[in-house]
């Protein structure tokens, strides 16, 4: 017997369910009898060889024809996923079979060794479990979930409880280490971190014991580090700079979907942990004259940590005090330091803003080291925050902080926490939702929700609100739904009977895209269509028309980011009521943008027109003619190739109209080729796919004189912007102009 024969004789026909269950009664039978600990270190062959006879024991146990188990006979070597890291890889399945239990697999010499392991796993190092060797299986089987069926060998339900990356600790080699009766791992899963431990017992030959180490991850019994399910997390490595979440919302303190907490006046600093080294972000001095928090930070069950919280130090009478925080950073004053930890924005090797606000306070639990007295965690009230808001009064706290239990973490400014000030207690006031300029004040919390209820009855489901859609920046489609929610009062009128294009990107700017013209079908009832007669098609072509919040709300679900709506409106789709002058500048300065758009305006103002101007949001402007009603896209768009050829005439050394990008020589195109049927434009207020999650955003001219970009402006700026400054586009609404004496006039000046 070779290396095959190793936990792989056994017939399995005892044993309908499996190998686990069969060996959790102590019993020889099933999957896990056979040649043990003999065979592994004799007769090493070359890989395939030695693959092909591993695998022999997996072949024979099973019917191909019956179970949707893979074949071992279809698969290359190494690891399946075509990912770029040395270190072998481990899965564990959970096996749903006659008795419940675990199997890990490690990858050696492109096979999976397994062990079924009954009770799973247990992070109290103390706490040793049997682990019983089952036959080698394929590289294949690490991708594998589903359900074997009835009669079939290990009948159940596997399901991938864990995968990742592996390292064996004491030998060259997963072989060798095996022959030698100890297994020493160093897991990077999800769940299994750390180092483990699987050593050969003289009971029988393919038991052994598995148990954790003590390491920085030893702790509970429990059977994870975290505790909470991190599919929604993103696989990456810590940000150097992460945006922290500012409360602009409006809790209803009575809702069971926001927790409250207690607020600390202090300093809001991130913590970081990265191996031994351990910070806090923003403070040019280390903790070094402050031990504890050191050393509780660097107990931290975790390799890397970014937490968010407060820093703080208390006054003789045990109340926050920042005066005396800021002497004993200063070290006028001894003394010292609390942190008080309320959120964990990554772990190891995943970034958790994604998850919900409920399991990043768990994970943040779980990771805390037990019994310290200077990292401390700040617990919340689920329901009932306007009982904790008097507690906070009473203890001398300047507020409360409440947060959305189900919210991914933000960044920057959301509405998905608030912050209540001790001053402001009035439980019985609370906003309606999506209001905050000018809610109407309800009288009570009752009240509140009632009206709560009102302002969402034709809601829209977010699917996948936590999915990240600008990955730089963390932003997710729940940010994207959430900011048109904000502007749409504003927003709509510029869609209002427009056709609308939508250009879709499910898994965000990154992901695939594509353009849809066509509303398809099953569409909500309450999304209007238009049918738009087309050339291409016999069939007048049905096109969404948003003319609602719900409708905005639902296009954003689809992932349209941004917005394409035609230059004119239904009852005149030949007739645009816009006439649109993009400047777009590839790679030339946005100086040179500035220049042209300064000169455009001068033209147009100069011939009696009020245009107004608005940023295209991704690098671009565009300067728009609201129209008198009567005007063919032939007309405007000649007119727009007028001004057009003018400004190139004033500034030929950085403004063309030439279409092809090569023949622009690193000048600013002026389009005017949209003003025709079909084509759209982004309206203002529309969110673009690029990075930084940038607006289109209406300008004062007076702006084109000043540091202006258009990358300023993005969702989470834009919606205060039209607080503090309105909606400067709305001539394109109100202010409809005749182009026929600005066109004689236009046509004075050339000549002249
Ligand atoms: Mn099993």
């Amino acid at each position: 017997m070779g290396d095959g024969g190793v936990g792989g004789s056994g017939s399995g026909s005892s044993s309908g369910g499996g190998s686990g269950s069969s060996s959790s009664s102590g019993g020889s039978s099933g999957g896990g009898s056979g040649g043990g600990s003999g065979g592994s270190g004799r007769g090493r062959r070359a890989g395939r060889e030695t693959r092909a006879k591993d695998i022999d024991a997996y072949r024979e146990k099973r019917d191909f024809a019956s179970t949707p188990e893979p074949p071992p006979d279809r698969s290359t070597e190494g690891p399946g996923d075509g990912e770029r890291d040395a270190r072998p890889v481990f899965v564990v399945h959970r096996h749903d079979a006659r008795r419940l239990h675990y199997d890990l697999r490690l990858e050696m010499d492109g096979v999976l060794t397994s062990w079924a392991v009954p009770r799973g796993f247990c992070y109290d190092p103390a706490e040793k479990r049997l682990a019983v060797r089952t036959e080698d299986h394929p590289m294949e089987y690490e991708h594998f979930h589903g359900v074997i069926p009835p009669g079939q060998y290990g009948a159940g339900t596997m399901t991938i409880w864990d995968r990742g990356r592996y390292e064996i600790l004491q030998a060259d080699t997963g072989r060798r280490a095996l022959a030698s009766g100890e297994v020493k791992v160093l897991l990077s899963g999800r769940r299994l971190r750390g180092e483990w431990h699987l050593v050969r017992t003289d009971v029988e030959a393919d038991h052994w014991l598995l148990f954790k180490s003590r390491d920085l991850y030893a702790g509970p019994p429990r059977d994870s580090v975290l505790g909470v399910d991190l599919s929604a997390a993103l696989e990456r490595a810590l940000p150097r700079t992460v945006r922290l979440a500012e409360a602009a919302g409006e809790a209803l303190l009575g809702d069971p979907g926001w927790v409250h907490e207690m607020s600390f006046a202090g300093r809001r600093l991130p913590a970081e942990k990265q191996g031994d080294v351990v910070r806090l972000r923003g403070l040019r001095r280390s903790l070094s004259k402050h031990p504890q928090l050191h050393d509780e930070l660097a107990a931290l069950r975790a390799s890397t940590a970014l937490l968010d919280g407060v820093l703080v130090a208390l006054d003789p009478a045990g109340r926050p005090c920042p005066e005396t925080l800021e002497r004993r950073l200063a070290g006028e004053a001894d003394g010292p330091l609390c942190y008080y930890a309320f959120d964990l924005l990554h772990w190891d090797d995943f970034d958790l803003r994604p998850l919900p606000l409920r399991d990043r306070k768990s994970a943040l639990r779980a990771i805390l080291p037990v019994g310290a007295t200077a990292l401390l965690y700040v617990d919340h009230v689920a329901g009932d925050g306007a009982a904790l808001l008097e507690a906070v009064a009473d203890a001398g706290l300047p507020g409360m902080i409440s947060r959305r239990v189900d919210a991914p973490y933000p960044s920057g400014r959301s509405a998905d926490w608030a912050f209540t000030g001790v001053d402001d207690r009035d439980p019985e006031v609370a906003a309606a939702p999506g209001t905050t300029r000018s809610a109407p004040r309800a009288a009570t919390v009752g009240e509140a929700l009632a009206e709560r209820a009102r302002g969402r009855r034709q809601t829209v489901r977010v699917t996948h609100p936590a999915k990240i859609f600008w990955p730089a920046e963390g932003f997710t489609k729940a940010d994207l739904v959430g900011y048109y929610d904000r502007i749409a009062e504003t927003l709509l009128p510029y869609l209002a009977d427009r056709p609308v294009h939508m250009n879709r990107f499910p898994d965000g700017i990154e992901g695939e895209s594509f353009y849809q013209r066509q509303a398809y079908h099953p569409l909500p009832d309450w999304v209007e269509t238009e049918p738009v007669a087309s050339s291409r098609s016999a069939e007048p072509i049905p096109h969404v028309v948003c003319g609602s919040r719900a409708t905005l709300l639902w296009m954003a679900n689809l992932g349209s980011i941004d917005l394409h709506p035609w230059l004119s409106r239904r009852g005149h789709l030949d007739e645009p009521d816009w006439a649109l002058i993009d400047l777009d500048p590839k790679d030339a300065p946005f100086s040179d943008v500035l220049a042209i758009a300064r000169a455009t305006g001068r033209l147009l103002h100069g011939i009696g027109l009020r245009p107004v101007l608005k940023t295209s949001g991704k690098t671009g402007l565009h300067i728009v003619v609201p129209l008198q009603a009567g005007y063919s896209y032939d007309q405007s768009r000649m007119f727009c190739e007028l001004v057009a050829r003018q400004v190139c005439r004033e500034l030929p050394e950085i403004a063309t109209v030439e279409r092809m990008p090569a023949s622009r020589g690193g000048r600013v195109y002026i389009d005017f080729l949209q003003n025709r049927r079909s084509q759209t434009v982004v309206p203002p207020y529309s969110v673009r796919p690029v990075p930084g999650a940038s607006v289109s955003t209406p300008l004062h001219w007076h702006e084109l004189d000043g540091d202006l970009h258009p990358s300023h402006f993005t969702i989470l700026g834009v919606p205060s912007r039209v607080e503090q400054h309105g909606d400067l586009f709305r001539g394109a609404l109100d202010d409809p102009q005749d182009l026929l004496p600005a066109l004689a006039a236009l046509e004075a000046r050339i000549r002249g």
